[in-house]
């Protein structure tokens, strides 16, 4: 008997490291496929308003944020992590309108919004209003994945975060004196009130002319689609929304279907003046021309973005099939992007006329 169970260990044994080398000899074999693109804002992006540093500085924040969801996809990772990973980083980044950085409302507060639709699985999750979560689409993912709903706003939504322990900070975390100056120009040219500076933030003479890119206050929310080696479909996206908003002002970024969706052969996250967007629903119709229409993703992109000028709109999209099909589309004068796949380094782009991809 004893004899007969040694023996039965020892096979389970050879056949469980026989498994673990096809498992190996597999992955050796058959490079793991997948890809990543990322924007962070579409808007009035000038050459004569960069400095070459300044420039310098977006394309290495880019590339980094890329390089963060490639490691996690080289590695077999999921779109869903990749995703997170990328905006994370630019969620950190103050040089992004998105977690630290964001733009102030008319009331002096950092207000955000962030959404991630996982496309294989038809789920959503978004948020809106938050205040005190680090990294919102990290409460974003949770809502989609720790709660029966898909939207949660305000200190519901950062009370949620507590629950499910995601760190949490003072608002005076997300503060950078750029965006507070460009937040007082503002005001002063509406002729709007100017609220009290936040709490627990101090002066920092010259941080704001380091930091200024122009005239366009608006933009800088960042957003990433990905598929991943087993084929996994998903779109993130995060953001502080537009300066001066007022009166729990909501863009396109949380709503599903407008600045964020992926079903299982596309992904879409959308920049620019949220109103448009959610009235076209842009993000959920590149995707139904491309997958019921059969049109090209690129085409399907630029279909809609000049749908969204004829009314008016401006911003710009990233869109991705699984097939690895990358499209850049805007009708703004830039968009920060980038890609990487298998075997592409992170190429990114700033202004409308640079080539990034192939
Ligand atoms: N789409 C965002 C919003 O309207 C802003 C942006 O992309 O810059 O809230």
């Amino acid at each position: 008997m004893i004899r007969f169970l040694c023996l039965f260990v020892l096979t389970l044994a050879f056949a469980g490291s026989a498994a673990a080398q096809n498992v190996a000899a597999d992955a050796g074999d058959e490079p793991l496929r997948w890809t990543i693109a990322i924007h962070g804002g579409a808007g009035t992006i000038e050459r004569s308003q960069m400095t070459p540093e300044r420039d310098a500085e977006y394309r290495a924040a880019l590339t980094a944020a890329i390089e963060a969801g490639s490691e996690v996809l080289r590695n077999g990772g999921s779109s869903l992590d990749a995703i997170q990973a990328s905006i994370e980083v630019m969620e950190d980044n103050p040089m992004f309108n998105a977690g630290r950085g964001a733009v102030f409302t008319a009331e002096g507060a950092n207000s955000l919004d962030a959404a991630i639709m996982d496309g294989e699985m038809m789920r959503a999750g978004a948020v809106a209003g938050v205040s005190r979560t680090r990294h919102p689409i990290a409460l974003a993912r949770a809502v989609m994945e720790q709660s029966p709903h898909v939207m949660l706003a305000g200190e519901g939504a950062d009370a949620f975060a507590v629950s499910v322990g995601l760190e949490q900070v003072e608002p005076a975390f997300f503060f950078t004196q750029r965006r507070w100056d460009q937040l007082i120009e503002t005001l002063n040219q509406r002729g709007w009130p100017i609220p009290e500076r936040p709490a627990g933030t101090e002066p920092t003479p010259g941080a704001s002319a380091a930091l200024s890119d122009g005239d366009d206050h608006r933009f800088g929310t960042v957003g990433v689609v990905a598929v991943d080696s087993q084929g996994r479909i998903a779109a993130g996206t995060s953001t502080g929304g537009t300066t001066a908003k007022r009166w729990g002002r909501i863009g396109d970024t949380p709503v599903i279907g407008a600045g964020t969706w992926a079903g299982r052969g596309c992904a879409v996250s959308a920049t620019g003046t949220g109103e448009y967007f959610i009235r076209l629903t842009v993000a959920r119709d590149i995707c139904g021309l491309n997958d019921i229409n059969d049109m090209p993703i690129a085409e399907a992109a630029e279909a809609m973005i000049s749908e969204l000028g004829a009314i008016g709109g401006d911003g710009g999209v990233i869109a991705l099939t699984t097939d690895g099909s990358v499209a850049f589309s805007m009708n703004t004068s830039g968009m920060y992007r980038g890609w990487a796949d298998q075997d592409t380094a992170p190429r990114v782009a700033i202004y409308s006329d640079e080539d990034v991809l192939p």
